[in-house]
């Protein structure tokens, strides 16, 4: 087969006018590919053995990376269909890993979470359609591992993303959803941004979900307790506003109704002040008749003694 000699520049380099005969070696022909002929995948066969027109699928080696090897046909590579792999990022090496040409990126990886070793950044090319855990630069720079809250508030700022997506928005990063509000984590929660508002949660009425569940500025509406009153509030309100959320003014009606029970409470506690009062006034009014009639039971006790001696001395004057 007769390959039509290239005429144009390729590979970055100039091509010389080629004068190939049937017989002529690749390295004779073509020296610039000759210059990427693997010098030890090829059998014993070296460039300047192998006809120019050889069809055989043949090991190169590109300068431009340790790893960069592939197989083509000098057909194919001259027709430009197979150039390096490597340098086009269709395969994964060395000099075009993730980490290589997107530093700042692979500095947000999760490493821990992407447990994989082939989604590490040192493992991946950066057009991987893969999802992986990235975890934000805040989270990054407060971690220490300490038990302090405030190192550990932002810990769970991680969110999956396609590294596709976030290499082809270079020189920007991916944003962290939680930072933008758009995805609830402890440090944009209503429990720690209003604590005071959570100790007032309706648990009941608001299912399985608590206060660190709830976006801080979401408009979602929450159930709480004030006293015996249940109310709802909208979440962002009650975290923008000042001071703690009231129930709303109970219905006219209702109003009504708790006051004649407050005056119908009065009326009883009233009643029952004065049934004590007489009560009291019957039991003073029993004890002074006790005693005028005891005070009058002493006096005739009295009168009787003094007869009784007055008798005994007139007896004993007589005898005498
Ligand atoms: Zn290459
Ligand atoms: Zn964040």
């Amino acid at each position: 087969m007769n390959i039509p000699p290239p005429t144009s520049t390729q590979f970055g380099i100039t091509l010389p006018p080629p004068t190939p005969t049937s017989t002529s070696s690749l390295k004779e022909t073509y020296p610039h590919l000759a210059s990427q002929f693997h010098p030890t995948k090829n059998n014993l066969k070296r460039s300047w053995t192998v006809s120019h027109d050889s069809t055989l699928p043949l090991h190169w080696k590109c300068t431009l990376g340790i790893d960069h090897e592939f197989v083509s046909t000098i057909h194919d590579r001259l027709e430009n269909k197979l150039a390096c792999p490597c340098c086009e990022g269709r395969k994964f090496s060395v000099t075009n890993s993730v980490s290589v040409l997107f530093p700042e990126f692979s500095g947000m990886w999760d490493k821990a979470k992407n447990d994989d070793v082939l989604v590490q950044p040192d493992t991946i090319l950066p057009s991987s359609k893969k999802q992986v855990f990235l975890v934000c630069p805040l989270a990054s720079s407060t971690s220490d591992n300490s038990e302090d809250s405030e190192s550990n508030l932002y810990d769970d700022h991680v969110w999956s993303f396609r590294v596709c997506d976030a290499t082809s928005m270079s020189p920007e990063l991916p944003a962290c959803p939680c930072c933008s509000n758009r995805k609830v984590a402890k440090s944009n929660s209503l429990l720690h941004l209003r604590p005071d508002v959570s100790e007032l949660w309706a648990n009941e009425l608001n299912g399985t979900m608590k206060p660190g569940d709830v976006l801080g500025l979401s408009e979602a509406s929450v159930w709480l307790r004030v006293g015996d009153r249940d109310f709802e509030v909208v979440v962002r309100e009650v975290v923008e506003g000042e001071g703690l959320p009231e129930p709303p003014p109970l219905p006219v009606v209702e109003v009504e109704e708790e006051q004649q029970q407050e005056e119908e409470q009065q009326q009883e506690e009233e009643q029952q002040q004065e049934e004590e009062q007489q009560q009291q006034q019957q039991e003073e009014e029993q004890k002074q008749q006790e005693g005028i009639e005891q005070h009058v039971e002493e006096k005739s006790r009295g009168k009787m003694r003094a007869m009784f001696s007055s008798v005994l001395s007139l007896v004993r004057k007589r005898r005498k």
